[in-house]
C-alpha cells in the first residue's frame, strides 16, 4: 500500500485500535500525529517506540469534542511537516445505560465526542486538503450503529451519525480528490470491550463467522488500505470489518 511519505492525524492514538492505526501507518511510511486526551503515559510511549524503529510520529494533547483543540491540533502538524494527507477519525467512548434513565451528560458526551469530534476534525483539515487537492479521510463507526443493542442508543446515533456523515461528505469534496470513508468494526479486543469480554466471550465468538473476536490489527490493516493510494475510487463507503458478526448466522 502506498503512504510513503504522506502525513497523517490520527485522533485517539494513545490505546487500543488508535494506537495500532498509528503504528501501522508509520510502519508503512507515513508520519504519523496522533491526539490523546488523559493517557499521557501510553502515548508517550508509543512515540518513544516508534522513534526507536526511526519513525516520525507526534503525540499532542487535545480533547477532539472541542473545536478550538481541534483546529490548533491540525495547525500544529501542518506547521511542522507542510501538509495534512491522511484523517483518521477514531477516537471515541462508551457511556452506555437505558435511555429512560440516561443522564443528559452520558448523551452528550457521546455525542460530541464520537460524532461532534468527526465535524470538528473533517473542518480543521478541509481547507488543507482542498489546496493541496489530495486527502484520505477515514471515519471509525461501528456495527453499532446497525445493531438495536439495549443501552446504547447515544453510542449507536453517534455512529449512525457517522455513517451519514461520511456519505455526504464524499460527494462535496470528491472533485478534490478527496475519498471520505468510515469502518464499521465488529468486537475488538481493546480496554473499550474487556467488560463484555469478561462477561460474554463465549457466546459473542459463537456468533461470529470466523469464530475469534477482533484484534487492533484487523482494523489497523482496513484503516491502511483506506489510507492509500490505491483506494482511490473507493468513496462514501461504509467497510465492515467484523468477521462476519453481522451477517446473523450462527
Ligand atoms: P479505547 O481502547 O477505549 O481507546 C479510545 C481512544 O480514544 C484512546 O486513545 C483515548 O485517549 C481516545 N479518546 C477518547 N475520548 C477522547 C477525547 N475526548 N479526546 C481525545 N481522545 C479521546 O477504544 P477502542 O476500542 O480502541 O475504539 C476506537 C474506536 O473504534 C472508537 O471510536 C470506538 O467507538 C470504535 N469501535 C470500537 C470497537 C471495539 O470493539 N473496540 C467496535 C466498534 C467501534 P485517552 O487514552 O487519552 O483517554
Amino acid at each position: 500500500m502506498s503512504i510513503e511519505g504522506r502525513v497523517a492525524l490520527v485522533t485517539g492514538g494513545s490505546r487500543g485500535i488508535g494506537r495500532c492505526i498509528v503504528e501501522t501507518l508509520a510502519s508503512n511510511g507515513a508520519k504519523v500525529a496522533f491526539v490523546y486526551r488523559s493517557s499521557k503515559e501510553s502515548a508517550d510511549k508509543v512515540v518513544a517506540e516508534q522513534a526507536e524503529q526511526g519513525r516520525e510520529v507526534m503525540a499532542i494533547q487535545g480533547d477532539v469534542a472541542n473545536k478550538e483543540d481541534a483546529d490548533r491540533i491540525v495547525k500544529e502538524v501542518v506547521e511542522k511537516w507542510g501538509k495534512l494527507d491522511i484523517l483518521v477519525n477514531n477516537a471515541g467512548i462508551i457511556r452506555d445505560g437505558l435511555l429512560a434513565t440516561m443522564e443528559p451528560d452520558a448523551w452528550d458526551a457521546v455525542i460530541t465526542t464520537n460524532l461532534g469530534s468527526v465535524y470538528n476534525f473533517c473542518q480543521a483539515v478541509m481547507r488543507q486538503m482542498m489546496s493541496q487537492r489530495y486527502g484520505r479521510i477515514i471515519n471509525m463507526s461501528s456495527v453499532a450503529a446497525e445493531f438495536g443493542n439495549q443501552g446504547q442508543t447515544n453510542y449507536a446515533a453517534s455512529k449512525g451519525g457517522i455513517q451519514g456523515l461520511t456519505r455526504c461528505l464524499a460527494t462535496e469534496v470528491g472533485r478534490r480528490n478527496i475519498t471520505v470513508n468510515a469502518i464499521a468494526p465488529g468486537f475488538i479486543e481493546t480496554d473499550m470491550t474487556e467488560a463484555v469480554r469478561n462477561a460474554a466471550e463465549g457466546e459473542i465468538k459463537k456468533r461470529v463467522a470466523v469464530r475469534r473476536l477482533g484484534k487492533p490489527e484487523d482494523i489497523a490493516n482496513a484503516a491502511l488500505f483506506l489510507a492509500s493510494d490505491e483506494s482511490s475510487y473507493i468513496t462514501g463507503h461504509v467497510l465492515v470489518v467484523d468477521g462476519g458478526l453481522t451477517l446473523g448466522g450462527i
